[in-house]
């Protein structure tokens, strides 16, 4: 019997989609609100959730004497925004003030030193060297290289 009432009204509905036509929204594709009085246990379940949002909302009693005073509350805070403190105009001052004394306690910057250019002997020596250095056509690295090998009377190398 509930089977046959099911083929005419829909399918079974779940609890969320119970829970959905409670707030009323529409019920999905293939759903119908007949189903839920015709077919047992989606009514019983339908029962429920109906018998559930009442106990939810019968301990919610919002008197109208509260919700008229919060929104006068509102509307005053709306009409006459926070000023800020006073002192807060001070506050630029402050800072400056903070800035300068600051910049009064830096410690003076140091002298800068500057080195005067003085040729020593070291110095001429090593100018020496450079000199010799770029005279020399092979660079100085490649003498270990040319001791290993042993030169030949007919300058063939082994
Ligand atoms: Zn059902």
């Amino acid at each position: 019997m509930t089977e046959r009432m099911n083929n005419q009204t829909g399918r079974h509905w779940s609890r969320d989609e119970m829970v959905s036509h409670l707030y009323g929204l529409d019920a999905a594709e293939g759903l119908n609100a007949s189903h839920l009085d015709s077919c047992e246990s989606c009514h019983s379940g339908w029962l429920a959730v109906q018998q559930r949002r009442r106990e939810s909302l019968s301990g919610m009693t919002v008197s109208g004497d509260l919700l008229r005073r919060q929104r006068k509350a509102i509307f005053a805070r709306i009409d006459r925004p926070r000023r800020p403190s006073p002192l807060w105009g001070l506050a630029p001052a402050a800072v400056t003030a903070l800035l300068l004394v600051g910049v009064s306690f830096q410690p003076p910057k140091p002298a800068v030193y500057t080195q005067t250019a003085a040729i020593t002997a070291s110095d001429r020596e090593l100018f020496n060297e450079l000199s010799e250095l770029m005279r020399e056509d092979t660079p100085r690295a490649a003498a270990p290289i040319r001791a290993l090998f042993v030169e030949q009377m007919d300058g063939e190398a082994q």
